[in-house]
């Protein structure tokens, strides 16, 4: 029965966007710091040597407008990283993500790259899309944190809800952080699940994310927190994701948004966890299997964490190998 709703579903190649370009690779906070400007270019060499190109549309990056952020952040925390982007010295939060000069130029194109595609997957020129530097899930909509200045998984959230009319949206969040921008900005919002599997809090930052956080109010049950203990791998990963699965065919989700941070790979240096690139695969997989059967096979993936590169490069060509997948 899957199978033919799939089938119906599916017709057409997938069509699966990548989005790359130096504008995009200025989100980055320089040599010293793990979020550098170079993680770009290691996915991108990964990408090249696996064989990836030819089969993605490589896509320029794009530049958000002011009122596209203001979807989602506050009008003053908008006007505070331009002013620090101006200054370009200091830290935008209490010291884990510093202002240079052009931050917010910088921020303003992961969040209009990921809201291209958005737009590109509702209106079908793309089936699916991978946006590399994105997934900026601990910046709230008042304040950075993280290194993550602006939320372009909450900025695209309020687009596809004020822009596209998409009421139930699933946010899947494998990043080995537990995603609190995301998770506390949609805790009270029904039609917003979220799945999030990470490093306990207790062990990592930004110590929350526990299993009893399931969300608030009239949207209590609609969040899934999976922490995971230090040291933890590929057979803890796998055997807790299909609580998540199970619960997205119930949900029927109309988009889905997958965060894949690559900070969960054994090696990380910011991390205690130990996934190969098997649960990336997998989740990759899992997804399009219930993209296909739910929502036309709109799944927009974003890069989030990683700060080992050859593991950046492993987990999100892993992502792309599996988006490109007919099935
Ligand atoms: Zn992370």
């Amino acid at each position: 029965m899957y199978e033919m709703t799939s089938l119906s579903k599916t017709a057409r190649p997938a069509e699966v966007a990548v989005y790359y370009g130096e504008a995009l690779a200025r989100y980055g906070f320089g040599d010293q710091h793990p979020f550098g400007t170079d993680r770009l270019a290691a996915f991108w060499n990964g990408l090249e040597s696996e064989g990836l190109i030819d089969d993605v549309i490589v896509t320029e990056p794009v530049t958000a407008l002011r009122d596209d952020l203001e979807a989602f952040h506050t009008r003053s925390y908008v006007e505070y990283v331009i002013a620090m982007s101006k200054a370009g010295v200091g830290f935008l939060d209490s010291g884990d993500t510093p202002a240079f000069p052009g931050v917010y130029e910088a921020g303003c194109c992961v969040v209009g790259s990921v809201l291209d595609a958005v737009t590109r997957i509702m209106d079908d020129t793309y089936s699916r899309a991978f946006v590399p530097v994105a997934g900026l899930h601990h910046a709230r909509r008042d304040r950075a944190g993280g290194f993550c200045v602006f939320n372009d998984c909450g900025v695209a959230i309020e687009h596809l809800r004020h822009n596209h009319d998409v009421q139930r949206i699933a946010y899947i969040d494998i990043d080995a952080h537990h995603g609190d921008g995301v998770f506390y900005e949609f805790e009270d919002d029904v039609d917003v699940f979220i799945g999030d599997i990470h490093e306990d809090g207790r062990f990592l930052y930004p110590g929350t994310g526990s299993a009893d956080e399931t969300g608030r109010g009239t949207a209590a049950g609609s969040k899934i927190n999976i922490p995971l203990p230090p040291g933890a791998g590929d057979s803890e990963f796998l055997s807790e994701w299909g609580k998540i699965e199970e619960r997205l065919e119930a949900v029927k989700p109309e988009f889905i948004l997958l965060q894949c941070g690559a900070d969960g790979l054994v090696g990380d240096p910011l991390t205690h966890l130990r996934f190969s690139d098997a649960g990336h695969s997998m989740v990759t997989r899992a997804l399009r299997g219930v993209a296909d059967r739910h929502c036309g096979g709109r799944i927009l993936a974003l890069g989030g964490g990683g700060y080992n590169h050859h593991n950046i490069a492993r987990a999100w060509c892993a992502v792309v190998r599996e988006l490109v997948r007919q099935r």
